[in-house]
């Protein structure tokens, strides 16, 4: 069972649980048949926008992380999501999710990052606008702002109960152990450990880092087989429409990444994300530039439509119909964030382009001809 299924899984017993029919049998009854999410059982679809940006989250000067999970945004149950930002000199101290994989955008700036793997090895990557890095869960990182401009990035959470501000951080854990066991565990003296930070230190603070990273401690790199490092910006888009365009990265280009598809989505004023699901994911959403429209429809005649603008986030859950449209004057840039590493989406123009026209006449009661006018191949992007 992968992750996103074995928590649909846990969340459908829990469901049964509560009506009372918790037996094996019933809660197979209920994954089977996927019981729907009380949040989104209602006669009207919950709000799925959160203005991230407008929100206080953690600040510490000109440094700040901004998140958006369950607490902020209850219907983002697969994915949370962190805007944060460093200063020259700062970094986000070593620390590990016990309960989330990280991927992460940078929109400006440059960062370094070095991240632990079970193996034992470690890779050390700078970071860029465009780039993309994927921790796998659980493995320990630290965050670097390279240069002497501050730099901003965009995280994404393969779990929406994740919290950014409950990470596991090494000066919280170090803080809290008995000296005696430190001094044993690292063959070192007590008083080594006399002025450590009490508590945890979340933004650490120092000289701008070198240029070229200095080695680890163990000597010379020797990096896990798999690179955490992706350019998604430095590549063609994937797919280039007269009024739009999409860059999209998963585990088929990036191996690491396998439970996080990002995209970012460029579209001209007033072109169209045509409506559209995907079988197998929830989207996140951040707007990085413009104004959108995002259409959410939910089944049982509940359609809903959210305005989101720059710094906002939206949220579909899978197998969701949307859109999105871009409203403004300029061109629009979206992120994207799937929680899967193989990405799938159907859109409506396809579906259509698949059937018979008679099919289609029947089931609209509409004369047979009027679908010859139809697309009879993919949108995806239409234009203005
Ligand atoms: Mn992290
Ligand atoms: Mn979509």
């Amino acid at each position: 069972m992968n992750e996103p299924t074995r928590r649909r899984f846990i969340e459908a017993a829990a469901v049964s649980n509560l009506l009372g029919v918790g037996t094996d049998e019933s809660t197979d009854f209920a994954f089977k048949n996927n019981v729907p999410d009380p949040l989104l059982a209602g006669p009207e679809l919950p709000t799925f926008k959160f203005e991230l940006e407008k929100s206080t989250g953690k600040v510490d000067g000109k440094s700040y992380g901004k998140e958006a999970t369950v607490e902020q945004l209850p219907i983002s149950k697969g994915i949370a999501g962190v805007s944060m930002v460093l200063e020259p000199g700062v970094m986000r101290e070593l620390h590990w999710h016990a309960t989330a994989a990280e991927w992460a955008f940078v929109i400006e700036g440059r960062v370094r990052t070095t991240v632990i793997s079970p193996t034992g090895g470690s890779e050390i990557n700078d970071f860029e606008p465009g780039d993309v890095w994927y921790f796998p869960r659980g493995h320990g990182h630290v965050l670097e702002c390279l240069g002497n401009k501050p730099t901003h990035f965009i995280l994404i959470f393969d779990n929406g109960y994740f919290s950014e501000f409950g990470t596991f951080s090494i000066s919280d854990w170090i803080g809290h152990t008995p000296k005696a066991v430190l001094a044993k565990n690292f063959g070192v003296a007590e008083s080594t450990f006399d002025n450590f930070p009490k508590e945890e230190v979340y933004f650490g603070r120092g000289a701008v880092p070198p240029d070229k990273p200095p080695p680890p401690l163990q000597g010379p790199q020797h990096a896990p087989p798999l690179t955490h490092k992706f350019r998604l910006l430095a590549q063609h888009p994937h797919a280039v429409y007269k009024s739009g365009r999409e860059w999209r990265v998963g585990a088929n280009l990036f191996p690491i990444s396998t439970t996080i598809t990002g995209v970012i989505l460029d579209l001209d004023p007033g072109a169209l994300r045509e409506l559209h699901w995907h079988p197998t994911a929830d989207e996140w959403q951040y707007v990085i530039e413009g104004q959108v429209n995002v259409s959410m429809f939910g089944s049982h005649g509940r359609y809903r439509i959210e305005t989101l603008n720059k710094g906002d986030v939206g949220y579909i859950p899978q197998g969701y119909g949307h859109s999105i449209e871009n409203i403004g004057k300029k061109p629009c840039r979206v992120l994207l964030g799937f929680n899967t590493g193989h990405y799938e989406g159907i859109d409506l123009s396809t579906w259509i382009a698949a059937n018979p026209k008679s099919v289609l006449a029947t089931n609209f009661s509409k004369p047979e001809a009027l679908f010859e006018k139809f697309p009879h191949k993919q949108v995806f992007i239409a234009p203005s």
